[in-house]
């Protein structure tokens, strides 16, 4: 049932002449072309204005469609006005890691300059800058804010742009919060809040600092406190949307018929499908490509590639290169590709109508990863994707009702939906005292602030005044990770056993080291069968690392296993930045051997808030949470699925029709109280043997 989006804008012709140019454009190494590409760009006739505001106001808040060039261009712009000039540094920030990855690359190549030396990135583990040279920095707004713990004014910076607001992701919003600060103390220091919808009205209000500067504008030379608004109008084409007649039942397969009759029917252009995670995105390539050959036209041009976080540099590449001729390029991605990345030649759109999402209940202190609908915000977003270049299609696989009437207006701010405990940590090791009167652009619950500082507490990060402990609270907050993470590096410190914990921190720390395997799931479970220990997925993961540094870190050893080669050699590198880490905050880097014991304990003091006790009565593997008893179940995935230790660990939980435990260890319950005698002790004084 086709249905218009948005009006049609400009003449075909012209999306063509665009669609042709950046073809031939990006293929080759033509400065000419680019700078004329650059030149195209919605945000260039702005150029002037955007200088100006930024010149004349402490804030600017810039809107403008996804593709029309903030990213990529506001940057330079600064650049070239001269606000980089004397060793200052433009920073713009994003909430993904790919994304630093993907726009910091392409502003090198604009600029016909190596990325690292002019233009450079920060992501967590990953420092592609150089202290002297690099001019324009393109971070992960959680790199910024750690930034800020050595630098709490982040003087080096002369304009810090907030790209991609609208995410409202967890650091997003701290930073708001406390660029807010800064600037009060920073008059010289200019903000760009950009986004591809925002409410800049209330963003506008936020950064009013009306009571303590009225009255001095005007007197003072310094820029206008009152944010300017811009607004960048694109020039999307129309898109016409496609919704399912019916529910759909299993959005994979209804991917796969979607996109083959697409191909099948409809002229050339590349094909954009929204999916939720990198299981479901693997599962939907495979099967994609297993169609286009059993269609018998195996040379029929479908190139099938996956888009999410954790990609490894090779296939971001193919990605974003253009597509040969007869060719016809299928990118299956996260919300990643929504607004913060742009794919040239994309004239269709698959929308599933789901993304992963994060979700927190204070009640149970469960944080789950969700696969959820998304807002009518995102939906509008994703169709958008299809009329960059030239008029477009959507297809949404749900019904127009299930639009209007169960998908809400906007997504709720993740501060709001979020585990609060590494915000406050952050806030804490930044001097920021009070908390809950602390100035955030969206307000987060109580409760959950309540939840957070118990659990610090708990892990001795606070003491009694709510202030960081020393040294352990000024350690935590000092290692990049989750606290609970951290406080498993420093108890391995003191159980003799760091150098194995540290392997386990940076495995945690990737979404998976097992190649996915749809249709294999029998011999992946067997290769894991030759590494499964009896302790659980910590010891396992050790296993696996032992085995890959024997084999030489070989590429076919992996492949043998059923491990992701991409994935260890990750982990190595984390492993190494951790390590440094380590040492640099005083600690004994050492080995326990084979005393598995040490790794649990070290483990248990992190976590112990994820404890889990087997129901005595229940044959079916069901667990409660020691705090709060929630039903959780070991996911398949464990090598401690259908095994059934009495009590364990969980690391995370995920939820699908149950709430599943994902990487879990065993454990002894009087360790418990050994890690955390005041979290314990009372409520569930019955129910752990002493
Ligand atoms: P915005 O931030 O407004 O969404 P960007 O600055 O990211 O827009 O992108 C502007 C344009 O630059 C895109 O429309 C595209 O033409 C081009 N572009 C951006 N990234 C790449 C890339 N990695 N490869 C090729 N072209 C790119
Ligand atoms: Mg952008």
């Amino acid at each position: 049932k086709p249905g218009t989006e948005r009006p049609p804008l400009l003449d075909d012709e012209e999306g063509i002449l665009l669609y042709s140019a950046s073809r031939s454009s990006s293929s080759g190494y033509n400065h000419v072309s680019i700078e004329k590409q650059r030149q195209r760009l919605p945000v260039f006739r702005y150029r002037t204005s955007i200088l100006y505001l930024v010149e004349t106001h402490a804030t600017t808040i810039i809107v403008g469609e996804t593709g029309s060039g903030k990213t990529t261009q506001i940057p330079q712009y600064l650049k070239e006005a001269g606000w980089a000039d004397g060793g200052r540094v433009i920073a713009c920030t994003q909430p993904r890691r790919l994304a630093v990855q993907a726009v910091a690359s392409r502003v090198a190549e604009e600029m016909g300059v190596k990325l690292g030396e002019e233009v450079g990135y920060t992501i967590r583990f990953e420092d592609l800058t150089n202290r002297d040279l690099t001019r324009i920095k393109f971070l992960t707004d959680g790199v910024l804010l750690r930034e800020m713990m050595e630098d709490p004014l982040l003087t080096k910076y002369s304009v810090i742009m907030v790209d991609e607001a609208h995410e409202r992701s967890i650091s997003t919003d701290i930073l708001l919060g406390l660029l807010k600060k800064i600037q009060r103390r920073r008059p010289e220091l200019r903000l760009i809040i950009s986004s591809a919808t925002i409410e800049a009205k209330s963003m506008a209000a936020f950064f009013h600092n009306s009571k303590k500067r009225r009255g001095l504008e005007g007197e003072e030379r310094g820029p206008k406190t009152e944010p300017a608004i811009l607004s960048v109008e694109g020039r999307g084409f129309n898109v016409q949307v496609f919704y399912a007649e019916e529910p759909v039942p299993d959005y994979i397969q209804a991917i796969v018929s979607t996109v083959m009759s697409i191909h099948d029917q409809e002229p050339m252009g590349d094909i954009l499908v929204f999916l939720t995670g990198q299981d479901d995105i693997d599962a939907a390539v495979q099967l994609l490509t297993e169609e286009a050959q059993n269609n018998g036209k195996p040379s029929s041009g479908l190139v099938v590639l996956p888009l999410y976080s954790g990609l490894s540099r090779a296939d971001q590449d193919l990605v974003f290169s253009p597509t040969s001729r007869g060719k016809r390029k299928v990118v299956i991605s996260t919300n990643i590709a929504e607004t913060s990345l742009t794919l040239e030649g994309v004239v269709y759109v698959v929308d599933s109508g789901f993304s992963k999402q994060r979700f927190y209940n204070p009640i149970s202190d469960i944080e789950n990863l969700v696969v959820a609908p998304i807002s009518k915000a995102s939906a509008r977003q994703r169709a958008g994707r299809a009329g960059r270049v030239r008029p477009g299609k959507c297809y949404r696989l749900y019904t127009e009702e299930h639009f209007v009437k169960e998908m809400s207006a906007e997504g709720i701010p993740e501060m709001q939906r979020s585990n609060l405990v590494s915000c406050v940590i952050q806030l804490k090791a930044l001097g920021i005292d009070n908390i809950l009167g602390f100035d955030w652009p969206a307000s987060p619950s109580p409760e959950a602030m309540i939840r957070a500082l118990e659990v610090l507490y708990s892990l001795r990060v606070l003491d009694d005044d709510a202030k960081l402990t020393s040294p352990t609270g000024f350690q935590i907050a000092e290692i990049p990770l989750d606290p609970m993470i951290s406080k498993m590096i420093l108890a391995s410190n003191q159980l003799g056993c760091s150098e194995e914990i540290i392997t386990v921190a940076a495995v945690l720390s990737i979404q998976s080291i097992w190649i996915s395997a749809r249709g294999q799931q029998k011999q992946l479970d067997e290769a894991k069968l030759r590494f499964a220990a009896a302790e659980g997925d910590h010891v396992t993961f050790l296993n696996v690392y032992k085995g890959f540094l024997q084999s030489g870190k070989s590429s076919k050893w992996c492949n043998k296993n059923f491990v992701n080669y991409h994935a260890m050699r990750k982990v190595i590198e984390i492993r190494e930045q951790l390590r440094r880490i380590a040492l640099r905050i005083g600690l004994v880097l050492k080995s326990c051997e084979s005393d598995m014991q040490a790794v649990r304990k070290a483990v248990t003091a992190g976590f112990f808030a994820n404890a889990c006790r087997l129901e005595a009565f229940s044959h079916s593997g069901m667990y409660k949470t020691l705090r709060s008893s929630q039903e959780v179940y070991i996911h398949p995935s464990s090598v401690l699925f259908r095994v059934n230790p009495k009590w364990v660990i969980y690391h995370s939980i995920v939820s699908t029709d149950r709430q599943y435990m994902r990487n879990v260890i065993s454990l002894d319950p009087s360790w418990l109280l050994e890690a955390a005698p005041h979290f314990y002790q009372h409520q569930q004084a019955n129910s752990i043997p002493h």
